[in-house]
């Protein structure tokens, strides 16, 4: 296919994120490389935002599945169902190993997320209990585009220009970073004692009886860089929002569905939340598919009350996007992927240690399997992050491409929200350790 720049006026008719640049053209991709137009061949480091899960290399299956599904008629999911979704949430929902209970599929992350608080303030209204109106979110965070996601987000420069649009019922805590905000003399049971009680303090400032849900990544992604949360602090914050009758939404869009080497990042702890929220890899980049999974606590009282959930989108639970979740779970399961990306994972951990440790500019690495974020600061002893202005995640992010030809995920706001920079590391699920030690080296 051959576009034609020259018939507009600007370039492309096309809107891109840099408004005045034209970028270079995706003409291909094999295995874990994309092809650009500029003879370029770049190696994806990062699965994009940690999207493109199984790599480009299982098109066959992936394509199979389309056109399985293909064969299907648009059926109105207010009144229909069909195979692909009623499959996809069965497999999505044993995965979970009896923790979650039931599932709605959407089109992207944002409006999963939605969904999830939607739906945690539905479950207290079926309840009778109509004062909840506050959510608490966290400082260092990213929840999605939308104006709700938006207002959940801790992320100030994402924020920014927007924040007279955006709803005022979310207080934010700060978020569980231990690089910079565990003292030196605290134990492990002292810090995520001390952040259980921020979260308490929080409750008791709102009114303990006016909090919907507490929402939070237990592995932080675009805000923080992949900083999971401490050991205990899932069960510390669990035990709170219990306490007060609030529920506990995981945002799982970026670290879930592999990405951390268990299928849901909230397993490596055992600490399962009310409601989740899964996108990006159940996709795997070919599909725009996202999920919102619920336990059988709050399916119970959406059933005992009115029987209907109030929120829907055109798209949702649509065949060929659940088709193609469906083959992805079947191929992380055929393929033994999650064992592939926890072995690995260790070996990318050692290896970012091994070549960045001594880096004056390289703070902290850290992260979970094939999930791993490496910041950049000014000073390791003071881990002072870099002027906001200077865009060091940006540079970076344009060094590496241009001159490594690799793509890492590039991100800021580790800090305070708004300066800090990383950049994340997340291979695809089949990566070999040859290509683990490809994308270090080139970093
Ligand atoms: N939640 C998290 C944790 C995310 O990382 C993202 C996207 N980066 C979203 C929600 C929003 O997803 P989407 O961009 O698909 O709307």
């Amino acid at each position: 296919v051959e576009v034609i720049f020259e018939t507009h006026p600007f370039g492309s008719a096309l809107l891109h994120r840099n408004v005045n640049e034209q970028p270079p053209l995706a003409l291909s991709a094999t295995g874990n490389v994309i092809h650009l137009d500029n003879g370029f061949n770049m190696l994806d480091g990062s699965c994009g935002a940690a999207v493109s899960c199984l790599g480009h290399g299982h098109l066959p299956r992936l394509g199979e599945a389309v056109q399985g599904a293909f064969k299907m008629f648009y059926a109105p999911s207010l009144d229909y169902s069909t195979w692909p979704p009623e499959k996809c949430a069965e497999v999505l929902v044993h995965t979970t190993i009896g923790a979650m209970s039931k599932v709605i599929f959407y089109s992207g992350g944002s409006e999963a997320v939605e969904a999830g608080v939607k739906l945690a303030k539905q479950y207290h209204c079926e309840l009778g209990d109509w004062g909840r109106t506050r959510i608490i979110a966290r400082q260092q965070s990213y929840h999605g585009a939308t104006l709700g996601c938006l207002a959940l987000s801790g992320h100030e420069g994402r924020k920014r220009i927007f924040k007279c649009l955006l709803p005022d019922v979310v207080s934010h805590i700060p978020a569980c970073n231990p690089y910079y905000d565990r003292y030196s003399e605290e134990t492990d049971e002292q810090y995520v004692k001390r952040k259980a009680q921020e979260l308490e303090d929080e409750f008791q400032r709102l009114g303990p009886k006016s909090v919907i849900a507490f929402v939070m990544e237990p592995v932080v992604g675009a805000a923080l860089g992949c900083v999971p949360a401490a050991p205990g602090y899932l069960g510390a914050m669990r035990d709170v929002c219990d306490r007060h009758g609030a529920l506990l939404i995981f945002d799982e869009v970026m670290c879930g569905i592999g990405r951390t080497g268990k299928m849901h990042a909230w397993q490596h702890e055992g600490v399962a939340p009310d409601i989740q929220i899964v996108g990006k890899g159940l996709g795997a980049g070919i599909q725009a598919l996202s999920a919102t999974l619920f336990n059988h606590r709050v399916a119970k009282v959406l059933r005992g009350g009115s029987g209907t959930f109030q929120h829907g989108h055109t798209y949702q639970n649509h065949p060929i996007a659940c088709a193609v979740g469906l083959e992805v779970l079947n191929i992380i399961r055929d393929d033994r992927l999650l064992e592939n990306v926890e072995c690995l994972g260790h070996l990318l951990e050692d290896l970012l240690h091994e070549k960045l440790d001594s880096h004056p500019n390289v703070g902290n690495i850290r992260g979970l399997g094939f999930f791993q974020g490496i910041a950049f600061v000014v000073d390791k002893a003071t881990k002072q992050p870099f002027d906001v202005d200077l865009h060091v995640y940006q540079r970076f992010h344009e060094i590496a491409k241009q001159k490594c030809q690799l793509y890492t995920y590039p991100g800021n706001g580790t800090y305070d929200g708004l300066s800090g920079d990383h950049a994340i590391i997340a291979p695809p699920y089949n990566a070999t350790e040859d290509d683990i030690r490809e994308i270090v080296d080139r970093f």
